[in-house]
């Protein structure tokens, strides 16, 4: 985790003002990867006190235009922000909870996937999700049926 003096240096490497709002928001999306934007204002406010739902928009942008923060959307969620950037690395979404996991790039460089037939666009990035159940929600699923305590075994639905 870096602390304050390497965040304020992140900062300023990315040509952009140490404010209290920006430092705040990068150190939660540091601490929480793939966090939301409820749960980063929520932080911002532990932080900082009063700051408004603009405020913490207005630094995601900025966050994200300068690359220090990596922006995702899997389908059906909402934008989820993490401090990992650069890597092309890509993510493992659990299709009943949510749950978002980070997997290394599957060649180490982007495009890890050439597409078939490019029609002569200059191909330089594959957006790869890897979409499944999560250990816990596979558990859950695949958990045999507790014994009926009268012995009918005839009712086999989902609760
Ligand atoms: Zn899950
Ligand atoms: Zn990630």
């Amino acid at each position: 985790m870096p602390d304050a003096a390497d965040l304020e240096r992140a900062l300023r490497a990315a040509g952009l003002r140490v404010t209290r709002p920006r430092l705040a928001v990068l150190d939660a999306v540091h601490a929480h990867p793939h966090v939301d934007t409820e749960a980063l204002i929520g932080a911002a406010r532990a932080r900082l006190g009063a700051v408004s739902h603009q405020a913490v928009y207005d630094v995601l942008r900025v966050l994200t235009d300068t690359g220090l923060v990596r922006r995702i959307q899997p389908q059906g969620s909402v934008a989820r922000y993490e401090a990992r950037v650069g890597d092309n690395h890509h993510h493992l979404v659990c299709r009943s909870c949510g749950a978002i996991s980070d997997v290394d790039c599957a060649t180490g460089q982007a495009p890890c996937l050439t597409p078939s037939v490019d029609g002569g666009f200059l191909v330089d990035e594959a957006e790869v999700v890897y979409w499944g159940r999560c250990r816990s929600c596979a558990t859950a699923r695949t958990a045999p049926a507790p014994p009926d305590p009268d012995g009918s075994t005839a009712q086999r639905g989902t609760p």
